[in-house]
């Protein structure tokens, strides 16, 4: 039985870990379990917030100690449970509120029991996942207007891209999940590639508004999101949709394979006021420490 008392104490009872839980998923299913609501259990671990959602963005050092001690898992575990970085909030595509996407597989298993049920996994939030880390099923669309306009993954577009999508999403993975900041390079690339770039008009494949550096790593991305978003625009928040997600990561994967390449190509296309961001960029990619310095020639197309 749970108590509003100011020492908190150690649960009686603890619940497994799921793998890639967040810590306000646990959180919320110990309450369940207890049968006391989301709002009580955050007084007994006296924490004040109004969502649990927050305790995966920004928890302090003093709350992961206290949290470790009453589930009894030590704070290591509850820090590897949050997108915080030292308590400050994650720099990368992080979902604030709900999640972006979901991997059904893992849901289902999930619903099947009492204990489980409504679980949300850490890569339901990251902006840059396109398949599950726990079983490997490919993220299904959340969000209402997402759904919308998904874009069957047989699309051929999608299907040719998926190689260096797969690649762009281990490297983004990698950095921002095992090295905090160390991966906003690549986040600053998948930005980039949705810039727009200049055209003749008569050089145009398709009628897109708005045409961007991304068709000229992935030749027919503009003419894909003319026909499947005709309205899009590069969204504040930077939580794409799974269908444009997928090109962009395939992007990231291809100019990360290629850096010197696509950087000379890129700058040819694109106006000078993106060159010295570009540049940047460019140079502060993983392994690109020690690599010869890119001259920002700009090469006909
Ligand atoms: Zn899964």
């Amino acid at each position: 039985m749970i108590h509003n008392r100011s020492a908190a104490r150690p649960l009686p009872v603890v619940l497994p870990v799921l793998q890639d839980e967040l810590l306000s998923s646990w959180i919320r299913r110990h309450a369940a379990f207890y049968g006391v609501g989301v709002n009580p259990m955050l007084r007994h671990c006296r924490l004040d917030v109004p969502l649990p959602r927050q305790l995966d963005l920004a928890l302090t050092t003093s709350d992961q100690h206290r949290l470790g001690d009453i589930f009894r898992c030590g704070a290591a575990v509850i820090r590897g449970m949050t997108q915080s970085r030292n308590g400050k909030a994650p720099e990368g595509p992080i979902a604030t509120v709900r999640p972006m996407q979901v991997c059904n597989r893992c849901a289902s298993r999930h619903r099947a029991a009492d204990i489980t049920r409504g679980a949300r996994l850490r890569s339901w939030m990251e902006g840059w996942r396109m398949s599950c880390p726990v079983c490997g099923t490919r993220l299904e669309d959340a969000r209402p207007m997402d759904m919308l306009t998904k874009v069957d993954a047989d699309d051929p577009l999608l299907a040719r891209t998926a190689v260096h999508a797969r690649m762009g999403e281990r490297l983004i993975d990698g950095t921002i999940r095992k090295r905090g900041g160390a991966g906003l390079p690549l986040i600053e690339l998948m930005r980039i590639l949705l810039l727009p770039r200049p055209t003749v008009s008569e050089n145009r494949p398709c009628r897109t508004a708005v045409p961007r550096l991304l068709d000229v790593v992935v030749p027919g991305f503009d003419q894909y999101l003319e026909e499947h978003y005709p309205h899009y625009r590069s969204p504040g928040t930077f939580l794409l949709a799974m269908a444009v997600r997928v090109p962009v990561l395939a992007g990231v994967g291809a100019v990360v394979s290629r850096p010197d390449y696509w950087a000379e190509r890129l700058l040819g296309v694109s106006p000078r006021d993106f060159h010295d961001r570009l540049i940047a960029c460019i140079r502060s990619l993983p392994g690109r420490a020690n690599a010869p310095r890119i001259t920002g020639t700009v090469v006909p197309t």
